[in-house]
């Protein structure tokens, strides 16, 4: 947990994550200040959206581990780097519009 100050009430707090479901795989992740209640929206997520997040962390950890090797292809390298690079905006807009909802 880690200290804070609410916009709304200039109040310091600790940040507590709560998660609430929404049902059809959506998850939502706030917090809410505890002398004001005012809630603040972190996250939200769906199914698809998890999917692509653990599967950009997989794929991020094989490549850091590829680098380490003593033999790697550079130009594979990049253009898997590149792939990845496309990877995270197209997830971050899929949250964004979830988040709109
Ligand atoms: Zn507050």
């Amino acid at each position: 947990m880690q200290p804070c100050r609410c916009t709304n009430c200039q109040q310091m707090f600790a940040i507590d994550l709560k998660e609430k479901d929404h049902g059809k795989g959506i998850t939502e992740t706030f917090f809410s200040c505890s002398f004001c209640n005012h809630r603040y929206l972190v996250t939200v997520t769906n199914r698809t959206i998890r999917n692509r997040i653990s599967k950009f962390s997989n794929e991020w950890a094989k490549m850091s581990k590829l680098r380490n090797g003593k033999e790697w292809d550079k130009d594979v390298w990049m253009k898997k780097y590149e792939k990845l690079q496309t990877y995270k905006p197209v997830t971050n807009e899929m949250i964004h519009k979830l988040k709109a909802q």
